[in-house]
């Protein structure tokens, strides 16, 4: 038993291990992807539960390393947020999707708006407003096509200071859009202040919608909840009819997720619009 224990000791160190030489690789290769074009823009499409209809596109960044592959942001954001390559990437990522949204727009499709997810990193940006401003000046998109998603817990974390620029951004004309919601602590403390628009419910609560359709769960309350504060409500990681039908049922708005399309390059993802 004791030689057992300290196999796995050295297998779970050996792990760590790779665990931070992988972070480091990453880190250094990441600065030359941005040059190399190495990084893209996925989009998901946002249903309107009752026009049927694409409200929004979510842009969703992709890198593909001739070094590493496929990498998940989940695997690089954080580490473009601690090495601070999140504020040129960010910006790269606004314009790509301004311009994305900026060609549907031209296509004669008025009514859909791009959401595009911001680091608090880069909403403490001192210049992070004026930066919103020029992009939408130089594209000439109006500020109401896009949508900022912005991560619930992290916005808590600098509440006063996160406010203010939240609320200059509206002032814009800019959408704000609560991201993962349910997963921080002190949401429903801080929800009714928050100078938002859109709240989207965490994949977490969509998950745990009971296949039977029974008429429970913690989902529907946040809906209920939301609508009282004339929020929007955006289900996000819809997979299957059970949790479709459950959020028909609880007024739910916008739904996104694998049961109507992945994320998608954006030729693909123009032909999902009539
Ligand atoms: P998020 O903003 O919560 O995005 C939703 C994630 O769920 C995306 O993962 C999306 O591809 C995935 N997803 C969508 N529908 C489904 C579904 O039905 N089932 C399942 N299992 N997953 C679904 P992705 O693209 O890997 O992005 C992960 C996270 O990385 C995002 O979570 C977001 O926090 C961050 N991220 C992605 N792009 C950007 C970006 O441009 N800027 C910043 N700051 N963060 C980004
Ligand atoms: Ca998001
Ligand atoms: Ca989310
Ligand atoms: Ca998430």
């Amino acid at each position: 038993a004791k030689e057992a224990g300290r196999r796995n000791y050295i297998f779970f160190d050996k792990n760590m291990n790779d665990i931070i030489v992988r972070k480091m690789k990453i880190q250094n290769s990441m600065k030359k992807a941005m040059e190399n074009n190495e990084f893209s823009l996925h989009y998901q499409p946002q249903y309107e539960i009752a026009s049927n209809r694409i409200r929004a596109f979510e842009a969703l960044l992709r890198w593909n390393s001739p070094e590493h592959g496929f990498v998940s942001p989940a695997d690089f954001i954080g580490i473009a947020e601690s090495s601070g390559l999140i504020v040129p990437l960010g910006e790269w990522v606004l314009n790509e999707a301004c311009d994305f949204i900026k060609h549907v727009i031209d296509m004669g499709h008025e009514n859909i708006s791009i959401s595009v997810n911001v680091s608090v990193i880069q909403l403490m940006q001192e210049d992070f407003l004026s930066m919103v401003d020029g992009v939408l000046k130089n594209k000439g998109l109006k500020p109401s096509y896009l949508e900022l998603e912005i991560t619930e817990s992290v916005l808590i974390e600098n509440i006063d200071l996160n406010m203010k620029k939240i609320k200059e951004l509206r002032e814009l004309g800019v959408k704000i859009s609560l991201d993962d919601f349910g997963t921080g602590y002190s949401s429903l403390t801080y929800l009714r202040e928050l100078p938002i628009d859109v709240l989207k419910i965490d994949k977490s609560f969509i998950d745990n919608i009971l296949s039977t359709g029974e008429k429970s769960g913690l989902a529907g309350s946040i809906i209920s909840l939301a609508h009282d504060l004339g929020l929007e409500v955006v289900a996000e990681g819809v997979e299957n009819e059970e949790q479709l039908k459950y959020l028909e049922w609880y007024n739910c708005d916008v739904v996104q997720g694998y049961l109507f399309s992945r994320p998608l390059p954006g030729e693909k993802a123009m032909k999902l619009i009539p």
